[in-house]
């Protein structure tokens, strides 16, 4: 490796920090087979913050309805050929309490945006979960809502809450997700921060007009939004999108990604998401070993994860592969730890509204 980038990611280790041009030399010049010190400097931080633990999420996909359009996402509202599903409240318990007995102390409620699910359904929904099933964290992903729907939610007593901001180019976020706009989503997610929730963002890697120099806009904007936690995955376009016939993101430029964030927030709780796994069959062991300490396996029901397809082929296990999960935590040399996992330095706070 020659010199400029290991004194590069040196000083991105003791600094957790790098200026654009710094960020934009590593993302032309770091290839995967030479990353192994940024990888071992990824480690290293990770450790001294959550040792070799790594939490685990159980996510119930519970409706994939959506009012959205996005150009890649197999559940998209044009998409005629989905057979869309809801799963009633009591379906989700079920889920929950499958997930609770197994060990799972996260519960991970995905879904499209679905407006379905009113804010009085969801509080109910989340109220029943922390009653029954004391010490599970609830975390949300379903997407935009008003600050009223997100406060009412937080005050019910989920804990977390993923809201992807899929790019933080405006020009590619209004080509690919129609009818949205960018300046909303980061809203959202400032709202979700003030709110209270543990709160997640993340961006796509692969999307057709993404350049490194938007990669390290990437890292700047999250560095600075300065999130709970940070889901990236690489795009897997579904064929019956508009994004089709469009390469998959790179697995290898992901993991290089998700180790230059370990090192931007060192504390940050940082999933080796879905995507990756389904990509590549070592995708945990390769994201573990490059910072990454939260895997999330998708648990739904096995009907229903066929039917959330917002890509082929997506990885999913069911409750009795804790074990398999276990063995390949403990051969990447990380311990899986059972806990509710949560950001280290969060304890809940007052809501504002
Ligand atoms: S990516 Fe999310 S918001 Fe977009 S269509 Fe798919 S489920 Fe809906």
């Amino acid at each position: 490796m020659e010199k400029k980038l290991k004194g590069l990611l040196a000083k991105l280790y003791r600094k957790n920090f790098l200026e654009k041009p710094e960020l934009l030399y590593l993302l032309e010049n770091i290839t995967y087979r030479d990353a192994g010190l940024l990888f071992a400097y990824a480690r290293k931080t990770r450790v001294k913050t959550y040792q070799r633990k790594v939490y685990l999420r159980s996510v119930v996909e519970f409706s994939n309805h959506c009012r959205n359009n996005c150009w890649y996402c197999g559940i998209r509202r044009e998409n005629k050929k989905v057979e869309r599903y809801r799963l009633p409240p009591e379906t989700i318990l079920a889920c929950c309490a499958s997930a609770y007995q197994a060990g799972y102390r996260t519960i991970v409620l995905q879904s499209g945006e679905d407006e379905f699910y009113t804010a009085a359904v969801l509080a109910d929904l989340i109220q029943t979960i922390k009653r029954e099933y004391p010490g599970m964290a609830v975390t949300l992903s379903i997407g935009e809502a008003s600050r009223e729907k997100y406060y009412r939610l937080y005050q019910a007593g989920a804990d977390r809450f993923l809201l992807r901001h899929e790019t933080i180019a405006t020009d590619l976020y209004e080509r690919y997700h129609p009818g949205m706009n960018l300046q909303q989503r980061l809203q959202c997610l400032k709202e979700l921060k003030e709110i209270g929730f543990q709160t997640g963002a993340g961006f796509i890697v692969g999307l057709p007009g993404q350049t490194n120099e938007i990669l390290a806009e990437e890292l700047l904007f999250l560095t600075e939004f300065s999130p709970d936690m940070v889901g990236i995955g690489p795009l897997i376009p579904h064929p019956e999108t508009p994004l089709g016939k469009s390469p998959a993101g790179s697995v290898e430029k992901t993991v290089i990604l998700l180790a230059l964030i370990r090192l931007l927030l060192p504390e940050v709780l940082l999933p080796v998401t879905t995507a990756v796994n389904t990509l590549d069959k070592y995708g945990w062991e390769k994201g573990l070993a490059a910072g990454a300490n939260v895997i999330m396996p998708v648990v739904s029901p096995a009907e229903c994860r066929r039917k959330y397809e917002i890509y082929k082929n997506k990885a999913g296990v069911d409750y009795a592969a804790l074990p398999e999960i276990k063995k390949r935590v403990e051969n990447a040399g990380f311990e899986l730890d059972m806990s509710r996992g949560d950001h280290c330095k969060r304890l809940r706070p007052a809501a504002i509204i």
